[in-house]
């Protein structure tokens, strides 16, 4: 059975290493919306060893440093559901006050119709913040 994430990066790729990737998500109403999307086809966080166990998360969080610092939300929504597409992945959304689902999740209920201002180097700035965050958290090791 194909699998989207198998077939394709996800999205814009803004890193990976052997483990995983961090994609920019082609969601025009949500920029900045990431998702750390594990390179292999594996359902389940409790699929993987300890060791992958903690270095996803420490992506995921490396990817939420990096949204606070370039984008300043009011919230990070961190998701992972994979109901659709049971490829590990975890969503990393910035939420701002005047989003379009504001305050519902962004698969919710709509309440207005703008995105949210965003410079249109957005994706340059994650990755030069993403490859800042991650070196980062490879020294703490
Ligand atoms: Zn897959």
């Amino acid at each position: 059975m194909s699998c989207p994430l198998c077939d394709s990066p996800g999205g814009t790729l803004l890193w990976r290493d052997d483990l995983c990737r961090i994609v920019l998500a082609d969601e025009p109403d949500y920029p900045g919306f990431l998702r750390v999307i594990l390179n292999a086809h594996i359902k389940e966080m409790t699929d993987l060893s300890v060791a992958d166990q903690q270095r996803l998360l420490q992506v995921v969080l490396a990817a939420e440093s990096a949204l606070r610092e370039v984008m300043a939300p009011d919230k990070i929504n961190l998701a992972s559901l994979g109901n659709v597409v049971p490829h590990l992945h975890w969503h990393v959304i910035p939420r701002f006050a005047d989003d379009p689902h504001f305050p519902n999740p962004v698969w919710g209920v709509k309440q207005r119709g703008t995105p949210h201002a965003a410079s249109s180097d957005l994706d340059a700035q994650l990755a030069v913040e993403l490859n800042r965050q991650l070196a980062r958290a490879r020294e703490m090791e």
